[in-house]
């Protein structure tokens, strides 16, 4: 380990140190999200995930302890291997009581400007705060396709790591972009495949928007239900687990 590598290290724990989450706030987050590991690495980057970012309440929400770690703690799932750093400069949390109607805009090949609102449960731009909605991030599972706001938009923030919210994070060569994406397009033709034929799946149909949307989700069902996605789509759980838990 060289110098620097050896200062960060130390510097890292020492943010861990001084934010120790109480025993019974871990216990209770664990039993609330039982798909998160009861992992010493989850809680300690859990830790560090809240010494380093900002949560705002707007729309009057107070943030509690409880809300921060139940945030922090599912944000850190999908990247317990990659680093926080897979989240780009990102580091303010803005969070909303309920559902936010966000203004949209658009102009139709006629020169006609359309402009509605759009519901949203949360949003991650790109250099921008990341926003969540509490009602989102407390629904609890009701059987249906997986659901989780936390880790769809945190997905978002990696896919958004190599420049475009496009479906493709991160990797290491152009041959394994390339890689990636032939993967994930199969998939996301078996996935609408699926839906077109009204077959149920663990991946929430949002995914048939985009790709980008469609990691996101499919993500969303490899942290939530692996082996519901599993049992679905071997190779895409496959492609998703070499990812996030490479070996
Ligand atoms: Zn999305």
């Amino acid at each position: 380990m060289s110098w620097l590598a050896r200062w960060r290290a130390w510097r890292e724990q020492r943010l861990i140190d001084r934010h120790p989450i109480p025993e019974a706030l871990w216990q209770a987050t664990l039993a609330r999200y039982p798909f998160l590991p009861d992992a010493p690495r989850l809680r300690a980057m859990t830790s560090l995930f809240l010494a380093t970012r900002e949560f705002h309440g707007a729309g009057g929400l107070v943030v509690t302890d409880a809300m921060a770690v139940a945030v922090a703690a599912q944000a850190c799932l999908p990247v317990m291997h990659l680093g926080l750093g897979a989240y780009g400069p990102t580091r303010g949390i803005v969070m909303h009581p309920g559902e936010v109607l966000a203004p949209r805009e658009d102009v139709d090949e006629h020169g006609v400007v359309h402009q509605w609102e759009e519901p949203l449960a949360g949003e991650a731009m790109p250099g921008g705060p990341l926003m969540l909605t509490w009602d989102a991030v407390d629904w609890q599972d009701d059987g249906g396709p997986v659901f989780n706001v936390v880790i769809h938009e945190f997905v978002h923030l990696i896919d958004l790591g190599n420049g475009e919210s496009d479906g493709l994070p991160p990797l290491p060569s152009a041959e394994a972009s390339r890689a990636w994406l032939e993967g994930l397009t199969a998939a996301w033709d078996r996935f609408a495949d699926r839906v077109a034929h009204r077959e149920p799946s663990c991946i929430d149909d949002y995914g048939t928007e985009a790709l980008d949307e469609f990691f996101a989700v499919a993500a969303e069902a490899f942290f939530v239900d692996p082996e519901a996605l599993r049992a679905e789509d071997p190779a895409l759980h496959q492609q998703l687990a070499d990812y996030f838990q490479p070996a």
